[in-house]
């Protein structure tokens, strides 16, 4: 059956019955396109959708189209587990990851899944019923249809479609060039020979600087405060090699496990050895930008290393830019916008055409989704997160937030794999519903951010909004991929915190 068609659910008038799948996926994104593609091979007779809110799959990559899209992660480990990146260049750019994905859907006819510009908009678990009922908003005709599930995987990203964010700037008005978010990038946007200026210092602000001071007359980054960047090349040579020498999926294999090995052992010293990491990253950057450059004002953060996300320059694409004179970077505070440009708290006014805010994205929770368990609607702040993925109270739901200290997917993947032991669980022991719930012992466990240690302003903005984490297991939000890997693929699903009821049997006696 071809399912694209959303006038396959009930909708507000009609008096259809309520169509039941096993499981429902929200969001087509990189994530909900790995989701499935698991599903499909570890619970083979479970049926299931995808409700996207778009009319296109791929999140994320779809989405930004901004000069320059690209991973700041390499995809040996921001692909896949189960499909090799096979390109030459490890990082990637927008439209190469988007095909990607695509390519996965199509594969493993996960495409005929999506049910596009259906975004959900309430979920009610009833535990009588032992199923959700799920609200989505057809974006075309605006009617509200409805799909029950057993279990909702909750693919739907972490920040809002609807707008990136943009802090109020005194005299916006006033500015007589163009104001653009990287999130909603006008296609015919010509800078060519222009003055331009990027607010932010994020990967965003890094990645776009090179690429704009191609054709501009000259790019500002103007930062606030810096932040740790790191030069290295887009290309994988020990991976490349390997690729010739062993079959893709070894060669794939081996990469993944090199890099990931890497990428801990960095978040490890940035925790162990701030200080020596540290240096190592301003003496990289000193290197390529000479003895007469200010690294000390441009590039030292007033934080350690991976206190915020590591911005790569791949190939010291930016660098190069600064050393050429097509771009530069300033150091200071907005006091406002004005009719040609910026002035600064210093009092210097910067002249541009073009004005850039690269200022980041607006978190969301669930993809903005109302959830209801039992009449109750649920405040996640009040939760306490389960091995980073479910939340203490809410039965039969997962959702995927990666790693920030390493690349998304490889959380992505091992939640795919660890909810598909969980509904293999429960149809073994013939339960319908699984809980998170703290055990006697977790009563008083002090109640800690989401996220240790990570000052960045788009996390720190939202941490109200988020979940809690405990201080031990399966409380805590670990961002560990190696701890994550024992945990969710060795660990036993029944530890006391999961609790299975609503037996198949008991439904059945009770009718
Ligand atoms: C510019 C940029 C670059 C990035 N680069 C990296 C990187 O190099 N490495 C890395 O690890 N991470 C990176 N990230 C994080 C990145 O978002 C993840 O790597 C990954 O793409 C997330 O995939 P996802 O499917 O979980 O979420 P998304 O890509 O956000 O996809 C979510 C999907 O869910 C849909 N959706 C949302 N809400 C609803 C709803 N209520 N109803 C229906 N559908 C809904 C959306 O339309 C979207 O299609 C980057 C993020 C950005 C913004």
């Amino acid at each position: 059956m071809n399912n694209q068609n959303p006038n396959n659910h009930a909708t507000d008038d009609s008096d259809a019955p309520v169509e039941y799948l096993d499981v429902l996926i929200v969001g087509a994104g990189l994530s909900g396109i790995g989701a499935a593609w698991h599903l499909q091979k570890y619970c083979p007779g479970k049926s299931y959708a995808i409700l996207e809110g778009r009319d296109a799959m791929g999140g994320t990559w779809d989405l930004f189209r901004y000069p320059g899209i690209r991973s700041d992660s390499d995809m040996h480990t921001l692909g896949y587990s189960f499909k090799p990146w096979l390109a030459r260049k490890a990082i990637a750019d927008g439209p190469s990851i988007l095909s990607y994905i695509n390519e996965t859907a199509a594969e493993n006819n996960i495409d005929r899944k999506i049910r596009y510009g259906c975004k959900v908009t309430k979920a009610s678990w009833s535990t009588a019923a032992a199923e959700w009922t799920v609200e989505a908003e057809r974006q075309d005709t605006r009617e509200t249809v409805r799909i029950r599930c057993n279990f909702l995987l909750m693919c739907a990203g972490y920040y809002s479609y609807e707008g990136g964010y943009t802090p109020e700037f005194a005299g916006r008005e006033r500015f007589r060039g163009e104001i653009v978010h990287p999130q909603e990038w006008p296609e015919d946007l010509d800078y060519k020979g222009k003055k331009v200026i990027i607010i932010g210092s994020g990967a965003t602000a890094v990645t776009l600087l090179p690429e704009i001071a191609k054709d501009a007359e000259h790019v500002v980054m103007l930062q606030r405060s810096p932040t740790y960047v790191v030069s290295a090349p887009d290309v994988d040579i020990v991976a490349n090699v390997l690729r010739k020498i062993l079959p893709a999926k070894i060669a794939y294999a081996i990469t993944r496990f090199k890099n990931t090995r890497f990428q801990q052992f960095i978040y490890y010293r940035s925790r162990t050895r701030p200080d020596r990491l540290k240096k190592q990253l301003l003496k990289w950057v000193r290197k390529e930008l000479g003895p007469d450059y200010d690294v000390e004002k441009h590039f030292t953060p007033h934080y350690n290393p991976w206190d915020q996300r590591l911005c790569l320059v791949p190939n010291g694409d930016m660098f190069e830019s600064i050393r050429s004179g097509k771009a530069s970077v300033v150091t200071d505070q907005i006091d406002t916008f004005t009719e040609n440009g910026i002035k600064l708290a210093s009092g210097e006014e910067l002249q541009a055409d073009i004005i850039i805010t690269a200022t980041g994205l607006q978190l969301v929770v669930l993809g903005g989704m109302q959830v209801i368990v039992d009449d109750q609607p649920v405040a996640f702040p009040a939760t306490y997160t389960y091995k980073g993925m479910m939340f203490s109270d809410v039965p039969n739901m997962l959702s995927t937030f990666g790693y920030i200290n390493a690349s998304w997917t490889l959380r992505a993947d091992l939640n795919a794999e660890y909810v598909c032991r969980l509904i293999n669980h429960m149809d073994q022991a013939d339960f319908r519903q699984c809980t998170p719930r703290l055990r006697d012992e977790d009563q008083d466990m002090p109640a800690r951010p989401w996220f240790d240690d990570f000052s960045s302003g788009y996390v720190q903005r939202v941490m109200n909004i988020l979940p809690k984490q405990g201080d031990h297991e399966p409380w805590v939000n670990a961002q560990n991929y190696h701890r994550d890997k024992q945990m969710l693929r060795k660990g036993p699903t029944e530890d006391g915190a999961m609790v299975f009821s609503n037996e198949v049997d008991a439904r059945r006696d009770a009718a």
